[in-house]
């Protein structure tokens, strides 16, 4: 069995650390791969870091023309290599087929915006600011910036910050999760076909310890996290106290809204897609649904139906709408979670956790759960359940369910289904939370939009994605200049 390296310098290397992790295939637990673990990745970083701080020092002074035309060609490797990437994210996440795809696509968008960064880093200028007198603001990089991954969308992550990172002139270090680490493998295959300075991207691998190297170096000016609200707001707190730059995304509980206005067929389908699409396994996947005024069930029985039908299994399989959660105790976690709910009083509509796919008895499967009547005050309906599972809950009006989105300490995403434009208005202006869905199941921003999590989900003030992106990976420089006036000299 192999142990995955390191690329660093340019180069394929082991790792320090003699220790090592399994990566499992989550359908059956294949084992794919070892993973360097343990303390002494810390030295990977280090070196990493060393090796990243002369490429940037040699990249920054590029014209950034010149640093953009690598994207074109990485984009070209990403159309060119998406099959092959798409089976590796499906064999180490568990994700279907179109889900892989559907990620990488997103990917390569973040690639396409961050190909106008000779534009989108403009500075400004004003001229006789005071007679004679002229001040600019340019833009610079930050130097050596990191990026700490999480393991449920094993190649886009990387890509909300990446590309923007090394178009504004910095180097990039990527330390993703230690359960998906196979997708950076391949795409850092690709990244080494790139005409770019040895050491500007690098790949070091790890759990805790390379990351707090990462937090602790003091060459590393910038850190993009991605990954649940406990991990988000360590890493914020202990990165700016080192004095580093630090945007944190973090875990999600998301509230979508049925009015009865709304379309039932289509809410229906695009709800279902939203809570069960990458097994429940996204930051954007809802969670609660809150239907407002449907005495005759309808909502909920079209919920139902929809739900009912859809398929589990390997996720490369054809029709399959719903791949295995990520490991065995993520597994356990969610169907404790299920039973709390139900001894807590709930009623499961649908129960997904006996399931078993042929062929794939050892897979980390669940099917679709649909609990109603839960407690509001309980943690079915306060915690990340990040899996297959959806609380289904009434209110009187939209006040009320207002209330209720805004009451959660989460702010990733809050949906709405109407018909209703006053309806919408009003839940787009009072909805506390930083990406807003109406008749949108998944508000995930495209690329050129900030990705903007609130509240427990970001720490942090400029998000990944888009000008955010720029701006983070930037530092202003203002220069105020004066000239004499040498033509009015009398010589
Ligand atoms: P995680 O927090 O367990 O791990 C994320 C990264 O942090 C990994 O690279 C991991 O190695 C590292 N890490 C884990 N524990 C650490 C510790 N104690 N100290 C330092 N580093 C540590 O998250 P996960 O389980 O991989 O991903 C799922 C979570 O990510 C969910 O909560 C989900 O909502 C969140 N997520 C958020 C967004 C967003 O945009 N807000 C997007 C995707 C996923």
């Amino acid at each position: 069995m192999k142990t995955l390296k390191n690329y660093i310098n340019g180069a394929w290397v082991n790792s320090a650390s003699v220790d090592t992790i399994e990566v499992l295939n989550p359908a059956n637990q294949e084992v794919l791969a070892k993973v360097p673990y343990g303390k002494d990745t810390a030295k990977d970083v280090a070196v990493a870091t060393e090796t990243a701080f002369k490429a940037y020092k040699e990249w920054s002074k590029v014209p950034v023309m010149r640093r953009v035309q690598v994207l074109y060609k990485l984009k070209s490797l990403f159309e060119e290599n998406k099959a092959e990437i798409a089976k590796i994210i499906t064999n180490e996440s568990g994700k279907t087929k179109g889900e892989s795809f559907g990620e990488i696509q997103r990917a390569i968008e973040n690639i396409e915006v961050a190909c106008g960064t000779p534009m989108l880093m403009a500075g400004d200028v004003i001229e006789d600011i005071a007679t004679g007198i002229d001040e600019m603001m340019i833009r610079q990089p930050v130097g050596v910036t990191a990026c700490i991954t999480p393991f449920n969308f094993p190649s886009m992550i990387v890509f909300w910050f990446l590309p923007y990172a090394i178009a504004t002139g910095n180097s990039f270090i990527v330390k993703p999760s230690e359960k998906v680490p196979l997708t950076m493998i391949k795409i850092f295959e690709l990244l080494d076909q790139l005409d770019i300075p040895k050491g500007l991207i690098s790949l070091v691998h790890g759990g805790k310890e390379s990351v707090d190297a990462i937090l602790e170096h003091p060459t590393i000016k910038a850190i993009s996290f991605v990954g649940s609200t406990p991990v988000a707001r360590y890493i914020y707190s202990k990165g700016t106290a080192n004095g580093k730059r630090v945007q944190a995304q973090g875990g999600a509980k998301n509230p979508v809204i049925v009015l009865p206005d709304a379309d039932i067929e289509m809410s229906s389908n695009i709800i279902a897609d939203s809570v069960y699409g990458c097994a429940g396994q996204r930051c954007l996947a809802a969670s609660t649904i809150i239907t407002v005024g449907d005495e005759k069930r309808e909502i909920k029985d079209s919920i139902y139906e929809t739900v009912k039908s859809r398929t589990t299994g390997y996720g490369w399989d054809d029709n399959i709408s719903m791949g295995p959660v990520i490991t065995v105790e993520s597994k356990s976690r969610i169907t404790g979670l299920i039973q709390k709910g139900i001894d807590e009083g709930a009623t499961p509509l649908l129960d997904g956790r006996n399931t078993s796919v042929s062929g794939y008895e050892n897979g980390n499967f669940l099917s679709p759960t649909i609990l109603e009547n839960v407690a509001l005050d309980k943690d079915l309906i306060r915690t990340e359940i990040f899996g297959p599972v959806m609380s289904l809950i009434s209110m009187n009006n939209i006040e009320e369910a207002l209330q209720f989105v805004n009451s959660g300490n989460y702010g990733n995403m809050a949906c709405l289904f109407t018909s209703s434009g006053a309806s919408a208005r009003k839940f787009r202006n009072e909805a506390d939370a930083g990406n807003i869905g109406i008749n949108i199941g998944v508000a995930a921003p495209m690329a050129q939009f900030p990705f903007s999590g609130w509240k427990d989900s970001f720490f942090g003030d400029l998000h990944g994605q888009g000008k955010h992106a720029i701006e983070f990976f930037t530092q202003t420089k203002v220069v105020i200049e004066r000239w004499p006036n040498i033509w009015s000299r009398k010589f």
